[in-house]
């Protein structure tokens, strides 16, 4: 056994591999080939690195003792696995509602640890007396044979669990899965001892062809379309997508997280401020982001509204938390999941085209409550620490404590929100919120702060942290509320249909599985929304007031996960919306809305005054817009943005840009692919983009 001959296996393996991904895409023949010429070349290179790597550890480990070489093999097993807890959250997981998932998480952690351990040390080529089972695999022909099965049965069972355990969710332990089959396709064929020193001797070319192959790439990479189509065919399968990463960054000189090449989105490789997601400052000549066209607003500003005698009308908004209209009977849906909303809906215009203005809750509610689109705020990233504490980007941590993951609230937001603009007004304005475990909605951190009263259900005894609780809580608050002549503003955030799914008692079951799961979550939702809409029915019938009820983002269902945030479809952006009150008549409604409507249509009930620059445009407004936008974006645990997505639609037609490689498709309001969009589509999202700037300068 020689490095050179493991280095060369792992090549082989990584590089069949990747070769072997790229041509099982869905695209012409010539093209998958094209792209799995590149991705065998870099996946071999890499494999060559990580081949003399093993190479060399294994060369280490033969020089310690035994028992100390089986000790190296075993903390290299475990701080894989104790990467991996930090990473999905485990420790944190087990105190909350999702210990199910954090057992799962520890068990295929802890086997991760294993597999690591048990591969180190039978494939260490011993020739002194073994202890146990190091060395196994190399001490006679037959147990070199079976070891090189077992590697190669390895490396399908881990590329099986990689495509089909969470495919959408814990990027990072996908990583290591991938890494691990890999590594053992590369121990398989170096274990059979089909590449020896001598064949490598022989054949000096395959020693340069896979470094020859990706200059070769590199050459044509700025050439479209295939420059273009290579990269986005690479990046859509799970094993040869790291080429594109590994050659876009080798490729972006100016150290912006962009590279000019590969479809890498950047159109200026040695000026570090111009990149796909730099900020383009309106009337300098400079087009910053890359796009053709400069700065314009794409909305008009609208006028102030006037008041001056004292506020007389009440609001209440619910929001709940991934809800989507094709799964409640209130909107057709087969199963009876709904029918407290429907008897109300009875007395409310339904909205048949609302859409969130951005993919999950931290991008959704402050659309409601500022009426902007997410693109338009300012967000600041906070790192959640180990110690569970939601922090500033650059906070000192204490002792031990250190960042798990990142994303982004408005905490610096400029922009007055709904509670700031009626308290002004002279509404006592409060919040009952649900954030589950998320921590979003949490008092100390601020990010929806100015509420007069404001009551975190995740604060209350751990029985009453659900949809009943939530309701509970709110009908008290209603009841205070109409002690008094005062107006007031109500939101209420119901966090039941958010994953996962949770059982209930005496809830109607349609069956099982993800789905029905689903359905069972919502019909227990409804009987609590139920019993919040009769109370404020009856507060309706004194009043002037009105209930709005909409949902912050929708859902989607792969084959063993529900997610949202990570696609435009449909399912994850259409919502339902209800508004009950005066000047809405009962009936339903194709108008096209978003979430970014509600503001302006609470303060133009409450005849407050409308701040300018609003996205959003009153409910009742005529005529209805055209179009409207939806944002979604992603952070890694470093801050860096992994997915952040535009989208416009008008309710039949929709298209996506992807900030990230510029990359554009659209398809129709059944996610059908669509060749020739409306030219204005196209046109309104630059405007859009360019307008608004991207989110990376304003964090
Ligand atoms: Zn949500």
């Amino acid at each position: 056994v020689s490095v050179a001959a493991t280095t060369l296996a792992f090549a082989t393996a990584f590089g069949a591999l990747a070769l072997v991904d790229t041509m099982s895409a869905s695209a012409p023949l010539p093209l998958r080939f094209a792209a799995a010429l590149i991705a065998g070349s870099v996946g071999g290179v890499f494999g060559a690195l990580i081949g003399a790597t093993v190479a060399k550890v294994r060369s280490k480990l033969i020089k310690l003792p035994p028992l100390w070489s089986l000790g190296s093999a075993l903390l290299m097993g475990a701080a894989l696995a104790m990467r991996l807890i930090d990473e999905l959250s485990i420790l944190n997981r087990w105190a909350g509602k999702t210990k199910a998932d954090a057992k799962t998480a520890l068990t295929a952690t802890l086997c991760a640890g294993v597999l690591v351990f048990v591969s180190l040390a039978i494939t260490q080529p011993r020739t002194d007396p073994k202890p146990i089972f190091v060395g196994l695999a190399w001490r006679n022909r037959a147990t070199r044979f079976a070891s090189a099965a077992l590697f190669a049965a390895g490396t399908a069972a881990l590329v099986y669990v990689d495509r089909h355990a969470w495919p959408d969710s814990y990027p990072y332990a996908h990583s290591v899965l991938r890494f691990l089959a890999l590594t053992f396709a590369g121990l398989a064929i170096d274990l059979t001892g089909a590449i020896s020193v001598e064949h490598i001797q022989r054949t000096h070319w395959v020693r340069i062809a896979p470094a020859l192959l990706p200059a070769v790439w590199f050459a044509f990479a700025p050439l479209t379309p295939i420059g273009t189509r290579i990269p986005h065919l690479l990046l859509s399968r799970p094993l040869s997508k790291y080429a594109v990463s590994f050659a876009r960054g080798v490729t972006d000189f100016d150290r912006d997280g962009y590279s000019n090449f590969f479809a890498g989105g950047d159109c200026a490789p040695f000026d570090a401020s111009r990149h796909a997601m730099a900020h383009d400052v309106p009337g300098n000549g400079k087009l910053e982001n890359c796009r053709s066209e400069s700065a314009a607003p794409i909305l008009t500003e609208r006028p102030n509204t006037d008041s001056t005698s004292p506020a007389d009308a009440s609001v209440v908004v619910i929001t709940i938390d991934s809800l989507r209209p094709d799964h409640m009977s209130v909107y057709g849906y087969e199963n009876t999941t709904t029918p407290q909303l429907s008897a109300w809906a009875k007395g409310a215009l339904r909205f048949d085209r609302a859409y969130t203005a951005g993919g999950w809750t931290s991008l959704a509610i402050p659309a409601v409550l500022r009426g902007l689109y997410p693109r338009n705020m300012v967000w600041t990233h906070l790192d959640e620490t180990s110690r569970m504490r939601l922090v500033r980007k650059g906070v000192p941590l204490a002792p031990k404590e250190w960042v798990k993951k990142t994303f982004a609230l408005p905490l610096d937001d400029p922009h007055p929100t709904m509670q700031d603009l009626l308290h002004k007004r002279g509404l006592r304005t409060a919040a009952i919120v649900d954030d589950g475990y998320t921590g979003y909605f949490d008092k100390e951190l601020g990010a929806f702060s100015g509420f007069d009263d404001y009551i975190k259900t995740d604060e209350l005894p751990t029985e009453h942290q659900n949809d009943d609780g939530t309701a509970n809580n709110a009908i008290a608050q209603l009841r205070k509320f109409d002690a008094s002549a005062q107006p007031f503003f109500l939101w209420v955030h119901f966090f039941g249909t958010h994953s996962p799914s949770t059982a209930h008692k005496g809830v109607a079951r349609f069956g099982d599985g993800l789905q029905p799961n689903y359905d069972h979550e919502i019909a227990f939702m409804d009987q609590h929304v139920g019993r919040l809409l009769a109370t404020t029915d009856a507060m309706q019938a004194k009043r002037k007031m009105i209930v709005l009820v909409m949902a912050d983002h929708g859902e989607e269902f792969g084959p063993q996960i529900r997610y949202h945030g990570l696609s435009a479809h449909e399912g994850a952006i259409r919502i339902p919306m209800f508004a009950r009150g005066p000047s809405f008549q009962p009936g339903q409604t194709d108008r096209l809305t978003s979430l970014v409507d509600v503001l302006p249509t609470v303060l133009e009930f409450t005849g407050t005054p409308l701040p300018p620059g609003l996205d959003g445009h009153p409910l009742t407004s005529q005529p209805s817009r055209s179009f409207v936008f939806v944002d979604t974006w992603r952070f890694d645990g470093k801050g860096e943005t992994i997915l952040d997505l535009a989208t416009i639609l008008n309710g039949e037609e929709k298209c996506t840009v992807n900030t990230l490689d510029l990359d554009r498709w659209c398809s129709d309001r059944h996610d059908r692919d669509l060749s020739s969009p409306a030219p204005e589509m196209e046109r309104a999202l630059n405007a859009y983009l360019d307008g608004s700037g991207a989110i990376t300068p304003h964090l």
